[in-house]
């Protein structure tokens, strides 16, 4: 396993911040030239820009036997019609996932949808989300942002679940309240992701990567499978992987892995090839920026990989690494 250096993790957090910059981004974005060379770094990781690349993906996955996930990505939506715009754009994608017959899931930010303006703004989008993918046969997963938001997500989340069962959410080992939130906030047979946590927090309420952190995502899969929730075992740690998968976890209904679109394909086709339930999660959309900084900040080796596939004519397929 690759243990990150200090040096890295200084590159990871500077990186972090270059992610938020709006001014590089736009520079980025405005600028067709430069624009088209990280695109092609990005297409690492993101499907495409438009809906139909990641249901085009999804398909070619589903065909391969991989459950999948997919996110519209975007996030911290502050102006009320973009909100709108990202709930139309999932409203979108449930229904067009139905039609091409997709039983996968459609996964998000809240702050996507309105957090930014009030609970009550994501709650509303939320509700009619649920309502449209119980009726389409899609599953609806609340994904985790910095720990300022965890009481406001979950507050939204017991809300809405408590009207849509199947509804997920996702939590993160490396905060402290999480053994907790796992113990109180989910309702029985509930659907839960269960992440390493991918935000930079403050020392008082999180652990850093480490032995501990990896032990207390194997005790968090523990206690959630033994309280009888569907759980997706989220990571690309592939030492933790292999641990899970010698304990036959997976055997367990509803328990399975999922692994984000375009990071280390070859153990997910592995855990495909020996059986276990596999889940690719993939993205797709205009903000394709933000992601290739965050895949690169939380692995700084990946630049290598973005800077060959800014330089090579041929482009990246990953698609064609899942076996
Ligand atoms: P780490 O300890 O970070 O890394 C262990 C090893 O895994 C590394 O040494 C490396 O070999 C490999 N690895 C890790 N990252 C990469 C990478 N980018 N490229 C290549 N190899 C890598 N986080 C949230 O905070 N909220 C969410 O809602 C959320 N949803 C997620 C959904 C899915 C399906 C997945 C897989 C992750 C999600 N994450 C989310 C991100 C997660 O919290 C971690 O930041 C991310 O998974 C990296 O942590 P890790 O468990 O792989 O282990």
């Amino acid at each position: 396993m690759h243990q990150l250096t200090e040096l890295e993790n200084e590159f990871a957090n500077t990186l972090k911040s270059i992610a938020r910059r709006q001014d590089i981004k736009a520079y980025i974005e405005h600028n067709p030239a430069i624009s088209a060379v990280v695109r092609r770094a990005a297409a690492q990781y993101v499907t495409g820009v438009k809906r139909q690349d990641g249901i085009a993906a999804a398909l070619r996955l589903t065909a391969k036997g991989y459950a999948v996930s997919l996110e519209f990505i975007g996030e911290n939506t502050t102006k009320a019609e973009e909100c709108e715009a990202a709930y139309d754009e999932l409203a979108g994608l449930i229904m067009e996932m139905s039609q091409a017959g997709i039983a996968g899931r459609v996964s998000f930010d809240l702050s996507h949808i309105g957090l930014m303006l009030g609970t009550e703004v994501a709650l509303e989008h939320l509700l009619k989300l649920a309502e449209q993918a119980e009726q389409s046969g899609i599953e609806l997963f609340i994904s985790m942002e910095e720990s300022a938001k965890t009481d406001r997500i979950l507050s939204v989340y017991e809300q809405a679940v408590a009207r849509f069962p199947a509804i997920g959410i996702t939590l993160q080992a490396q905060l402290h309240r999480t053994e907790e939130d796992l113990a109180a906030k989910l309702p029985p047979n509930a659907l839960v992701r269960i992440v390493k946590g991918a935000y930079q927090e403050p020392k008082e309420i999180s652990i850093p990567r480490s032995k501990a952190l990896d032990d207390r995502y194997l005790s968090l899969v523990e206690q959630a499978i033994l309280q009888g929730h569907r759980v997706s075992i989220a990571t690309l740690d592939e030492r933790l992987i292999d641990t899970i998968a010698d304990l036959k976890w997976t055997e367990k209904p509803g328990v399975e892995f999922e692994m984000l679109y375009g990071i280390r394909a070859d153990i997910s086709s592995r855990l495909k090839e020996e059986g276990h339930p596999i889940r690719i999660y993939l993205t797709y959309g205009d903000e394709w920026y933000l992601y290739l900084c965050h895949r690169i900040a939380e692995y700084p080796p990946n630049l290598y990989t973005a800077v060959t596939a800014m330089i090579s004519e041929e482009g990246i397929a990953p698609l064609l690494l899942y076996r």
